[in-house]
């Protein structure tokens, strides 16, 4: 199986780059931000739980996220391999993932690192709030604190995966076509 994970800050680019890598290597795309809105769309306890601490920029509980990322490994035996996007963004989630893969017989292959600045993440969010729709990315204050749990809980987790050997960090500036080339570079 082929599993990766996108890393990288929020506005990187993970859900662009995903898309290609999914088509490129017909993978599974997980995104736990994405599983996360669909339960709030459907009005579920947990989504509603959820929203609360999404709209203050602030990670859910890692309980909840490994719980939806475990199920659909659950669901989906005979993948190819997945993608993994904005998960794992704790060290627990990164432990919890590790035995999840484990438990079937399989591991992370890499871990891919968008790099992009401050400056432009900010940027970046601002203009995909005008018409994604995504309280979140609407208002500044909100983004740098997704910024600031980013470099708090999340930056670490690229350091469990260099323990391993398995970190490659991506410009992630540029055309889109450009990064996609050197995120297959790195996984080919
Ligand atoms: P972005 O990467 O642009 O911040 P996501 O859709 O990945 O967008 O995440 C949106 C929000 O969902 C996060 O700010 C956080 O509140 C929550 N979230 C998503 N994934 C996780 C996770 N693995 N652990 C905890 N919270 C998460």
């Amino acid at each position: 199986m082929l599993n990766l994970v996108l890393f990288g800050p929020p506005g990187a680019g993970k859900g662009t780059q995903s898309a290609h890598l999914v088509s490129h290597y017909q993978l599974i795309h997980l995104s736990t931000g994405d599983l996360l809105r669909s339960e709030i769309a459907a009005g579920t306890k947990l989504g509603l739980e959820a929203k609360h601490l999404m709209d203050q920029g602030l990670l859910v509980p890692d309980e909840v996220v490994i719980g939806m990322i475990r199920s659909k490994l659950e669901t989906n035996p005979d993948a190819k391999g997945f993608i993994f996007d904005g998960f794992p963004r704790t060290i627990p989630q990164a432990e919890a993932l590790d035995n999840l893969l484990s438990d079937v017989g399989t591991s992370i292959k890499a871990m891919l690192a968008l790099e992009v600045n401050e400056e432009e993440l900010i940027k970046r969010l601002l203009n995909r709030g005008k018409d994604s729709g995504r309280s979140d990315d609407q208002d500044v204050e909100i983004i740098r604190k997704r910024i600031n749990e980013y470099n708090a809980k999340t930056a670490p987790v690229a350091a469990h995966y260099n323990a391993q050997e398995k970190f490659r960090s991506i410009l992630g500036i540029g055309s889109i076509d450009d990064i996609f080339d050197a995120l297959r570079k790195a996984i080919d």
